[in-house]
């Protein structure tokens, strides 16, 4: 399964003229173990011998290639995942406006039939087809708060 992901990437990446270099699996295998959107320097820092400019570089190729998303934080880091095409798992974000932590949450089977409805209402004046939506809840995380 995780060899048919590297897969996916890889043509991916082939269609944006872009290699699947080692450095780039060493990314997509950080993701893969981690359960949450992660900053540059904490990718960098369980990835052995990565130099940050080379991250930011190839985080870069990942991210215009559709591989990876970038969801905005308050701090300038900003936090990166795997684009749901590849994570297999569509979900929200809770973004803490304090520490700039990001944590993702379910989205379960009723919330999205409530968003698909309320959507639906809201841009039935506009002819717009809806494919997909992304959903970042702002606010502040419990460490934050005390
Ligand atoms: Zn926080
Ligand atoms: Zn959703």
């Amino acid at each position: 399964m995780t060899a048919a992901l590297h897969d996916r990437v890889a043509q991916c990446l082939a269609d944006a003229d872009q290699r699947y270099t080692e450095n780039r699996r060493l990314l997509v295998n950080a993701f893969l173990a981690k359960d949450r959107p992660m900053t540059v320097p904490e990718l960098v820092a369980v990835i052995d011998g990565l130099p940050l400019s080379s991250a930011y570089r190839n985080l870069s190729v990942l991210q215009d290639a559709g591989v990876v998303t970038r969801i905005a934080t308050s701090d300038d880091n900003g936090r990166y995942e795997l684009t749901e095409g590849f994570s297999g798992h569509h979900h929200h974000h809770l973004v803490c406006e304090g520490c700039g932590i990001v944590v993702d949450i379910a989205a379960s089977p009723t919330i999205e039939r409530a968003l698909r409805a309320a959507a639906r209402r809201a841009t039935q004046d506009h002819g717009f087809a809806i494919t997909d939506h992304r959903i970042d809840l702002i606010g502040r995380c419990a460490t934050c708060q005390r």
